[in-house]
């Protein structure tokens, strides 16, 4: 556990399809496809021993019926969504309330990162709160070019299964 590193991961058009995204009235998702690879990418992290938290702007319901139905929600230690945080990325208390429920206190928040696809939110969002930032440009759907500092990242991956390789260097730097 000392160097590994904690993973704060997004949802849409990061582990899931945005455009494959079916909503009921209550704009809860009733479900989508997985981005490829991320289902996988996300039992290699349980399988090594990784601490897993979505962070995403949706409703809790959404994360499970579509985690539920694919059986990776396991895969999560814990979920942080707008809904239940009250404010949206890139705001701070979305992070927050994720270190909460995992119980990580200010020393282990070095080891944090967030993976994401949008510079304004994910990107934006971590660098503020004090975190790693990781883009994953899987998606054409956004604009990958930062518009400022704030939203430049960390570092870039392109798929999914490019996380276990970044992360094992993370961890190598971290001293783990
Ligand atoms: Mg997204």
């Amino acid at each position: 556990m000392a160097g590994k590193p904690i993973v704060f991961i997004d949802g849409g058009d990061t582990l899931v399809v945005e455009g494959s995204i079916k909503r009921d009235e209550n704009d809860v998702v009733q479900s989508t496809d997985p981005v490829p690879g991320a289902l996988e990418t996300l039992r290699w992290l349980k399988d090594n021993g990784y601490t897993v938290c979505m962070v995403d702007d949706v409703k809790n319901q959404s994360v499970t019926n579509v985690f539920m139905a694919n059986g990776h929600l396991d895969c999560f230690a814990a979920v942080s969504t707008s809904e239940e945080a009250g404010v949206a990325k890139p705001a701070a208390g979305i992070f927050e309330n994720a270190m909460k429920k995992l119980g990580l206190s200010q020393e282990d928040k070095k080891k944090i990162i967030m993976v994401g696809n949008s510079c304004r939110n994910d990107i934006a969002g971590a660098n503020r709160f004090g975190i790693t930032s990781v883009l994953m440009d899987w998606s054409p759907r956004h604009n990958m070019t930062p518009q400022n500092a704030d939203e430049v990242p960390d570092y870039i991956i392109h798929r999914p299964d490019e996380l276990p390789e970044l992360l094992e260097r993370l961890e190598r730097r971290n001293g783990g």
